[in-house]
Parts: C-alpha cells; structure tokens; sequence
C-alpha cells in the first residue's frame, strides 16, 4: 500500500511498522438496521429489484474510495447458513466471487482482490443476512505480500492426520501452528492461483466448503462465528514464486461457545498459545458428521 494513495489515507506507524487505513467516515456506520426489517433480504434496501439468486453491490460505508469496496449476497433466504444453500448455491457465490475478481482485477489501479466473510456478530458481522464482502486494493496488502514473498503452502496428503477432508482438487486441513485452534486452510493442488484461473475444479470447491463449514457448525452445536479469507494471485504476479489459490477460515470459538481471544501477552510478545493440537483438532473436526454425504471425505482415523 502506498502513502499517499488518494483512495485510502494510509499511515505508518513509526514504532510497530503497522500500516493503518484511517477512515473517519466509517465511524457514522449503522451497527444494526434501525428497524427489523434486513436491508439485503428481496425488496430491502440493497434489493429493491426484489428477488434474486446472488448479488452484489457497493458497499454504502467503503473502507477504501474509488469503487474498491464490495458486498455480496449469498442468498434471498435471511435464516440459511452458507453451507445449508448446498452444491447449486454455493456454486453460484463462488461464480460470483469469479466474476468480481476478474473485473476488479482488470482494473489498472487494482493489484490485489480480497474476497472475505464476517460470520456473525462476534466477529463483527452486523446483519445476519448471509453475506461476504470484496476489497480491491492498489497494491498488495501486507499480508498476502509476505505469504509471495516469505511464505510455502504446501498442501498435504490425503492420509495426513491434519486433513479434515478432501474433494476433487480441494484439501481441507488443519495447519500444523495455527492461530486459532480450529483455523483450517482449504487449497486446491492444481496449478490455479486464482479464481478466475481457467480449469479450477469448482464443484470441488463447492463441496469442501460445504462439508468442512458444516462440521465447524456441527462442532459449535450451532452457528460458529468465523472469518474467512481468499489468498489468489496478485493481478500483476510476474515477480512471486506460484502459489495456489487458498482460504483461510478462522472460527471464533475454541469449544462451543468458548471465545479464543487473541490477548495481551500474544499480542505483546508475538507469540501464540494453542490450546489444542491440531491434530487432535481435525481428528474432532473428521469425527463431526460434515454435509457432503458420498464424498471422498477423510475418514476418521
Ligand atoms: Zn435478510
Ligand atoms: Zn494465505
């Protein structure tokens, strides 16, 4: 990110490195609808054509300027979860999520789509209604750059212990340090670096995120807040090592209703404490029942 951008006031901080986007005008944003009705259900604010599959729009209270701030409904039906709307659903929102990253992509002053998801209001997801949203930053953020520059994703084997489930291209697995104790990465091991990469297995896709967001569910013993995140290639990637196309998903609790907190002395010193082995964490994420039934999902060992 560079300072000076004229779509975001970027700022160093001259102690920690930390870069951070100063956005005043976020502050007057809704917390929650004024009044019950759901903004992105049909015939809401976001949806005043009515009825719908998916969707997107600019987000109202952007991060960014210069048209780089997205939202994107996942469904017309407020109460469903992302893993509930199965293959056909599923697959229309990573359609969407394509076709966003292709045109944001395109632009000359967009290096870097982020295609994420808030899920629920501890994570701070403010409506309920089933959504993600799509940032499209100039340059490469942080965090993506150190994964290209500094980082190895290697996808591991259908036999490891730390695979939760694999489908097509697609493996889900519990990395071997996570941050959160039941963080997953899900990665495709064919030669896609991104979503609009020609040849992505997509119904692969469909069914892992489906199958491993339904154990996540299944292990909460209701909705697990989490935040997910999609690594895909910067637009211009000529100078990075490959890399496939990735997710992050980071759920919230580290046993039903239990918070994982990211605290002080994490936080002060750098260094994270995982309270369970990650083994033993996709071995309880195996043993949920999943949503995929009929797929090459790993059994539990
Ligand atoms: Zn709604
Ligand atoms: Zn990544």
């Amino acid at each position: 990110m560079r300072k000076g951008d004229q779509d975001a006031d970027v700022r160093t901080d001259p102690l920690t490195g930390n870069l951070t986007v100063v956005v005043p005008s976020r502050q007057g944003r809704p917390n929650l609808p004024t009044d019950d009705s759901c903004p992105f259900c049909p015939g809401g604010l976001e949806a005043p054509e009515g009825s719908y599959d998916v969707k997107w729009f600019p987000n109202r209270w952007p991060a960014m300027g210069g048209n780089r701030c997205e939202m994107v409904l996942y469904t017309p039906e407020h109460d469903k979860a992302f893993w509930e709307l199965g293959t056909e659903g599923v697959s229309k929102v990573i359609d969407l999520w394509t076709e966003r990253t292709r045109v944001l992509g395109a632009r000359d002053d967009v290096d870097y789509v982020l295609v994420f998801e808030n899920r629920g209001p501890e994570v701070g997801a403010t409506i309920p209604h089933p959504h993600g949203q799509i940032y499209a930053y100039r340059d490469i953020p942080p965090v993506p750059l150190r994964e290209l520059t500094d980082g190895v994703l290697e996808v591991p084997g259908g036999d490891d212990p730390l695979v939760v489930a694999t489908f097509g291209d697609w493996t889900a697995w519990v990395p071997e340090a996570p941050t959160w104790p039941y963080e997953l990465r899900v990665a495709t091991s064919g030669p896609q670096q991104a979503l609009d990469d020609p040849g992505l297995d997509r119904d692969g896709l469909a069914r892992v995120l489906i199958d491993v967001l339904a154990r996540l569910d299944q292990f909460a013993r209701g909705p697990m807040p989490y935040m997910m995140w999609i690594h895909q290639r910067p637009r211009s990637p000529e100078q990075f090592a490959a890399q496939p196309v990735h997710f992050h998903i980071c759920p919230y609790y580290r046993s039903p209703g239990v918070p994982r907190f990211v605290a002080s002395a994490e936080l002060g010193g750098g260094l994270l404490f995982d309270p369970v082995e990650p083994r033993a964490a996709a071995a309880t994420l195996r043993e949920q029942p999943g949503a995929v039934p009929g797929g090459a999902t790993a059994e539990p060992r």
